[in-house]
């Protein structure tokens, strides 16, 4: 589609309004501090913070590691399916007012099944309020599990086994936490039986570690999508592969931003990303912990980096529904609402 020019200071506006989908959400990341104290009263825990504006504060990271920590932390108030349930659903409230026409959402079950909850408790409330926002929210969502990928891979077997037998609750399989020492290669076996099993694959690679994790998340596990990615710009034929294959990127600007990975919002490669041709999409990866959801990741980026225009928009939010694993059916007709958001606003010019 030949994009209409819109005027700069319309383009928060075209942000907000415009379909899309968010391909890059940790459900527990999504998990505010008011909601952790809620929950924390109701399952009789004490958290080891004061108060909910205490806990707020402690969210000053300085790298993934430093997040990590407080993002188990924050977890550990999820006891039952209603806990869990209660969580997807204030996302899913957050993602339906940001336009957000269907969201591919991360869970981490081994954070949970080690301190004792059953896989079940989880995948049921997860899969339930993705269920009703169906209905109730006109948002479309399903569910993709993570291994962790600081722990070995029999425990990622294991806690595929676990999960077997609600396979028809969970689209595909990825893999996250601390990247740095932990390349693809060590989850090779898992990701293959993933494969056999008809999941989709997708991996963190490239947020902190080199473009060799990502090479390997492409040739070992066999990935469709690549989650962060963004230091693929080190390695030129990996960018020509990733744009020759329409790889998509689930680039996460905020998350990069606090974790130091870009410390200057100014400074992020996105852009050049998007240049250079790959199906860049934008996301909002932990959006409790990190500042802001979608719109916000949108907003706050262009706001950052003026040569971002209207086409750019139009690109990023097409290329996150190409991205999607659903029906091409769904993803024609999301397209079309992605054409007829941007007409509107050349219309409403002047
Ligand atoms: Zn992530």
């Amino acid at each position: 589609m030949k994009v209409p020019v819109i005027p700069h200071q319309r383009l928060p506006e075209l942000l907000r309004a415009m379909p899309k989908a968010e391909l890059h959400i940790h459900i527990e990341g999504s998990l505010e501090p008011e909601l952790i104290f809620a929950l924390a009263e109701r399952n009789h825990l004490t958290l080891p913070y004061a108060s909910v504006e205490a806990l707020r504060d402690a969210y000053a990271f300085t790298d993934l590691q430093s997040f990590l920590d407080i993002y188990y932390a924050g977890a550990s108030v999820l006891l039952h399916e209603q806990d869990f349930y209660d969580m997807a659903r204030a996302y899913l409230v957050r993602a339906a007012a940001d336009n957000v026409v269907h969201a591919e959402i991360f869970f981490d079950p081994q954070t949970h099944t080690a301190r004792g909850v059953p896989i079940e408790v989880v995948v049921n409330g997860l899969y339930r309020a993705c269920a009703d926002a169906r209905t109730e929210l006109g948002i479309s969502a399903s569910l993709i599990l993570c291994f962790l990928r600081h722990l070995s891979e029999d425990d990622a077997f294991a806690t595929l086994e676990q999960a077997l037998p609600l396979q028809d609750k969970f689209i595909g399989v990825g893999l996250d936490s601390s990247e740095v020492g932990h390349p693809p290669e060590k989850f090779a076996r898992v990701f293959a039986r993933c494969r056999d099993l008809g999941l989709h694959l997708v991996a963190h690679a490239g947020e902190e570690g080199p473009p060799a994790y990502i090479w390997s998340a492409l040739d070992v596990l066999k990935v469709e999508r690549i989650d962060h990615g963004v230091q693929a710009v080190h390695d030129a034929q990996l960018m020509q592969r990733l744009a020759a294959e329409r790889v998509a990127l689930t680039v996460c600007p905020l998350s990069n931003q606090k974790l130091c990975v870009f410390p200057d919002l100014a400074d992020h490669n996105l852009l050049q990303l998007l240049e250079a041709g790959l199906a860049v999409t934008v996301n909002s990866d932990d959006p409790a912990y990190f500042g802001g959801y979608l719109n916000d990741n949108f907003t706050q980026l262009f706001a950052a980096v003026p040569a971002l225009n209207a086409k750019h928009a139009y690109q990023l939010a097409f290329n996150s529904l190409e991205a999607s694993f659903v029906p091409q059916a769904d993803k024609n007709a999301w397209q079309h609402q992605l054409k007829a958001c941007f007409e509107r606003f050349a219309d409403h010019q002047g």
